[in-house]
C-alpha cells in the first residue's frame, strides 16, 4: 500500500475537547502567545498566568527558540516575546482565558525590561512609529481580507471534485447551496470567533471563486487594524484546523481562470471624513501616483516584494496592472476605488485594492499613511 503524501489527520472528537474545556482552572489564566516567525508565519505556545492581567503592560516578557522557526541562530537563540494587545480566547472559553499578540525583540540585560533591538521580521515597529506620527489625522483602515479553503492534500479546493474543476465562475460570489457554497460551517465559525475575542469583524461574503470567500475587518485606528487583522488570520487557520481544513492566503491559489485573492484596505483620516473631505483624498491620490510610488508600494503590498501581485494584478478579474498607478470612481478595474458615495457626499474614504491576500498589513497601513499623510507631519 503506497503511504499518503501527508501524515493521515486524526480527527479528535471535539465534543470530547468540549468536556475538559469545561473542567475548572483553580484560578489561574491560560495566556496563548502569538506572534509572526521567520517566514511570516503565526505561531504561538501558552503560559499560565496566576492572575489576569490589568493591561497588556502588566503581562510578562516572555521568550521562544528563535532558530526553529529561522529567526535567529542556533547558539543565540533567543528572542523575547513583547505582549501588544489582548483578546479573549475563543478556544478556551468559560474561564478568562486570552490570546496575546506578540511583536519579536532581541535580548538586552541593560535594555527596558530586557528588550533589545526588534528582529528583522518585526514590522510592527516600524508601522507603530509612522501610527505615532500620523495620530492626530485619526487613520482608519478597514480590510478586506479574502482566503481560500483546502483540502488537507492543500491541492483540491475545499468542496472541488478530486480530478477537475467545479463549473465556471459566476453562481458562488455571495452564494448559498450546497452546489454553490463551499465550507460555510467554518466562515461561520470564525465569525463567531472574531465577535467573541473582541475583533472588529464587520462582515463576510462567498467570493467569485468556489471555496474562496472574504472576512471585513476594520474600521479599526492606526496599529490596532494590524494587529486584530493578525489576530483574524490566526482565529481562522486554528478555526480549520479543528475542521480538518486548511486555509490558503496565497493570492492565485489555482491557475486558469480563477479569480485572484486580495486584501484591499479601505483607509480614511478624520479630514477625509469631515465636510469636503474629498479634496484629501484626492490629495491622497496625488501622493500616490507621483513618480516611483507605484513600484515602491507593488514592492510593499505582498511578502515576495511584488513577485506574488504580478501572478496577481494583471489588469483582468477585477484588478488593475501592478506595472501603473490608476482610480476611479466605483471603477473596480484600477488601483484605487473611491465609492461612488464618497464622491456624491464629497468625502468618506477610498480603497487601495492592490495589496495581496498574503500581505503584511503592518506594511501595508504603514506604506499608506507613509505616502498619504506623513507629507502633512
Ligand atoms: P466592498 O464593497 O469593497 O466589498 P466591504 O464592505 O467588503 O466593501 O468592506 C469595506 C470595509 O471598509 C469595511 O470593513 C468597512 O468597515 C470599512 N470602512 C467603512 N467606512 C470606512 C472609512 N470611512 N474608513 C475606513 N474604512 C471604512
Ligand atoms: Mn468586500
Ligand atoms: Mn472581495
Ligand atoms: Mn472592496
Amino acid at each position: 500500500m503506497a503511504f499518503p503524501v501527508l501524515p493521515p489527520y486524526t480527527k479528535c472528537d471535539l465534543s470530547i475537547q468540549d468536556r475538559f474545556a469545561q473542567l475548572d482552572q483553580g484560578g489561574k489564566v491560560m495566556a496563548e502567545y502569538i506572534w509572526v516567525g521567520g517566514k511570516g508565519e503565526l505561531r504561538c505556545k501558552t503560559k499560565t498566568l496566576d492572575a489576569p492581567p490589568k493591561s497588556v503592560d502588566d503581562l510578562p516578557i516572555w521568550n521562544f527558540d528563535g532558530s526553529s522557526t529561522e529567526q535567529a541562530p542556533g547558539e543565540d537563540s533567543e528572542v523575547l516575546l513583547k505582549p501588544c494587545a489582548i483578546y479573549k480566547d475563543p478556544f478556551r472559553p468559560g474561564s478568562p482565558n486570552i490570546l496575546v499578540l506578540c511583536d519579536c525583540y532581541k535580548p538586552d540585560p541593560d535594555g527596558p525590561r530586557g528588550l533589545g533591538a526588534p528582529i528583522p521580521t518585526n514590522t510592527r515597529v516600524y508601522a507603530n512609529q509612522i501610527m505615532d506620527k500620523v495620530a492626530s489625522h485619526e487613520p482608519w483602515f478597514g480590510i478586506e481580507q479574502e482566503y481560500t479553503l483546502f483540502e488537507p492534500d492543500k491541492k483540491t479546493p475545499y468542496g472541488w471534485p478530486k480530478d477537475g474543476e467545479p463549473g465556471p465562475q459566476g453562481p458562488y460570489y455571495c452564494s448559498i447551496g450546497t452546489e454553490n457554497a463551499f465550507g460555510r460551517a467554518v466562515v461561520e465559525a470564525h465569525y463567531k470567533a472574531c465577535l467573541y475575542a473582541g475583533i472588529n469583524i464587520s462582515g463576510i461574503n462567498g467570493e467569485v471563486m468556489p471555496g474562496q470567500w472574504e472576512y471585513q475587518v476594520g474600521p479599526c485606528t492606526g496599529i490596532a487594524s494590524g494587529d486584530q487583522l493578525l489576530a483574524s488570520r490566526y482565529l481562522l487557520i486554528r478555526v480549520c484546523e479543528q475542521y480538518g481544513v486548511v486555509v490558503s492566503f496565497d493570492p492565485k491559489p489555482i491557475p486558469g481562470d480563477w479569480k485572484r485573492a486580495g486584501c484591499p484596505h479601505n483607509v480614511s483620516t478624520k479630514a477625509m471624513r469631515a465636510e469636503g473631505g474629498y479634496d484629501a483624498i484626492l490629495k491622497a491620490m496625488e501622493r500616490l501616483g507621483a513618480p516611483g510610488k507605484q513600484e515602491e508600494h507593488i514592492a510593499a503590498y505582498d511578502p515576495s516584494g511584488g513577485l506574488d501581485n504580478q501572478r496577481r494584478l494583471t489588469g483582468a478579474h477585477e484588478t488593475a496592472s501592478y506595472k501603473e498607478f490608476s482610480w476611479g470612481v466605483a471603477n473596480r478595474g484600477c488601483s484605487v476605488r473611491i465609492p461612488r458615495m464618497t464622491e456624491k457626499e464629497k468625502k468618506g474614504y477610498f480603497e487601495d485594492r492592490r495589496p495581496a491576500s498574503n500581505m503584511d498589513p503592518y506594511i501595508v497601513t504603514g506604506k499608506i499613511m507613509e505616502t498619504t499623510v506623513l507629507p502633512d507631519c
